[in-house]
């Protein structure tokens, strides 16, 4: 009867149910080692939905012992917690980068046999820190997980929150901040980055390991593909396209797209200096350190395509023996990106304009909007929640001449199609999001928090969780903040 307990069983414990795959890859990858301690931890947010549905008990996640592994004070039973190592692009030069200020503790399995790395994010210094401290303030972790709960409930492929707890201790930045950890859950944490590591400085034979590891991983039916590395490449390829087109369908801007930030899986990872967009301006950045504007909203897609091409490169011995076909055989699947991310930019363009079927001259009638919104200033998001709900009085194109000819050029479009009006309008309700999290709204509620007032945040996680109701109590937060001469900044390394 000894094994009557079992391991992730939820209603004797909290659930933890861990698997360490990637403690199985060598050595090369990670160095094993558990978080730093830290004082006195205090659970601040716990996300509910997201722990029952990776098996966990959130009533009993919120014990001291449970608060106690959110804190990396207590390993939980099964874990073999590793910081991993990793490489990257950052800005265009190669760094040698690795986990500085994160451990991984393990791979949750889910009741459904999902795998989901479990991270702990402020967790102390690590042999990758360099001259880091290892650790994260509050506002920036209950920052990312605002953010990256907002982009899954937008339907956007990301990393996500499970909690975070303060830590007792402060932190070193301008001025001293109250210390905090974000627990982190992930598909995995294999970056570009990773793989650069891997043929910088490992062996074709570690490359080759990462591959298979990666593919068993996250694309289990290409395992038997003649070519499957070719099958990975184009896989990640085909992920990005979609996840870059759907930042740019919301105005997203993630603002430090190095190739460590970039997931094999197709998550959005790393939410750092990121921040949506209120005016439509593809010039359009907030990182303080970007000042070329690498990063800009426009360039998305562009560098999306770089990153790729220096993935495609640490795939080169593998893809054909003869280097140069190789290399034709990388060029030609990144040939396809292009296409890839624009046709679902198109598609989510129509979609967002209640078009169902396609028309050349679609491309046109977008395009004619858009440089509208950019030469009038509009604002991205309720633009066309003002189209969604045909309210466009207080929109800067309402009385513009061009405009009211667009309009009615996109009656006609849809006068155009079989689908009834009612059914555009629910195409058009379903991809356009009423509330976004507005940078002024996401600091005011930081503000608090760091204050020691949960409410304000509480509020504008409740509203951004069902981002396409059109509620009335999502109207106040579709307001743009009031004019200001200071633009808005945001920060890396927080
Ligand atoms: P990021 O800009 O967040 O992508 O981070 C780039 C690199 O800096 C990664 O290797 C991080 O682990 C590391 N890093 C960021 N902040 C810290 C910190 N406070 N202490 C140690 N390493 C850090
Ligand atoms: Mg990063």
């Amino acid at each position: 009867m000894k094994n009557m307990k079992k391991k992730g069983d939820i209603m004797t414990n909290t659930g933890w149910n861990f698997d360490n795959s990637y403690a199985r890859l060598p050595k090369l990858f990670y160095k094993n080692m558990n978080p730093t301690p830290v004082k006195s931890p205090q659970l601040i947010i716990l996300n509910q939905s997201l722990a029952k549905s990776l098996g966990l008990n959130p009533d009993k996640l919120q014990s001291e012992d449970a608060i106690a592994v959110f804190a990396g004070n207590k390993i939980p039973e099964g874990a073999e917690p590793l910081a991993q190592a990793y490489a990257g692009h950052q800005f265009g030069h190669f760094n040698m980068l690795g986990d500085g200020r994160a451990i991984l503790l393990g791979e949750q399995i889910t009741p459904q046999g999902e795998r989901h790395d479990i991270q702990l994010k402020g967790s102390g210094r690590t042999p990758y820190s360099r001259g880091g401290d290892g650790r994260a303030a509050l506002g920036p972790m209950l920052r990312e997980y605002i953010i990256s709960e907002a982009m899954h409930s937008l339907g956007i492929p990301t990393t996500r929150s499970l909690a975070v707890v303060t830590t007792g201790e402060g932190v070193a930045r301008e001025t001293y901040l109250p210390g905090a950890i974000l627990t982190r859950v992930a598909g995995s944490h294999i970056r570009v980055g990773t793989f650069q590591f891997a043929v910088n400085f490992g062996s074709a034979d570690d490359v080759r390991t990462l591959a298979d590891y990666t593919i068993k991983r996250h694309y289990p039916d290409i395992k038997e593909d003649a070519n499957r590395y070719l099958a990975l490449l184009e896989e990640v390829i085909k992920r990005q396209a979609d996840l870059i087109a759907k930042w740019q369908l919301v105005g997203f801007i993630h603002g430090v797209m190095n190739t460590d930030n970039m997931t094999i899986s197709g998550e959005t990872i790393d939410y750092g200096p990121c921040a949506f967009m209120d005016t439509y301006d593809p010039a359009t950045v907030f990182s303080s350190i970007d000042e070329q504007g690498r990063y800009a909203f426009g360039n998305q897609p562009y560098i999306g395509l770089w990153n790729l091409t220096r993935f495609a490169e640490t795939l080169v011995p593998l893809l054909h023996e003869k280097q140069e076909e190789a290399i034709k055989i990388a060029e030609n699947a990144l040939s396809e990106f292009a296409m890839l991310f624009q046709s679902n930019w198109y598609a989510g363009l129509r979609a967002k304009l209640g078009i169902f079927n396609e028309e050349k001259k679609d491309e046109e009638l977008i395009k004619v909007l858009l440089d509208m919104m950019e030469e009038y200033r509009a604002d991205y998001t309720n633009t066309f929640r003002a189209l969604t709900i045909d309210k466009l009085e207080n929109t800067v194109l309402h009385d513009k001449e061009e405009f009211k000819q667009w309009y009615q050029q996109w009656q006609e479009r849809l006068n155009r199609q079989e689908e009834s009006k009612e059914a555009s309008l629910n195409l058009m309700k379903k991809s356009n999001p009423a509330v976004i999290p507005r940078n002024h709204r996401v600091e005011e509620a930081l503000k608090a928090a760091v204050n020691g007032d949960f409410s304000v945040m509480e509020r504008l996680l409740n509203i951004l969780s069902n981002p396409f109701a059109y509620t009335p109590e999502q109207e106040e937060y579709c307001k743009l903040p009031e004019p200001s001469n200071i633009p808005y900044r945001t920060f890396c390394g927080t």
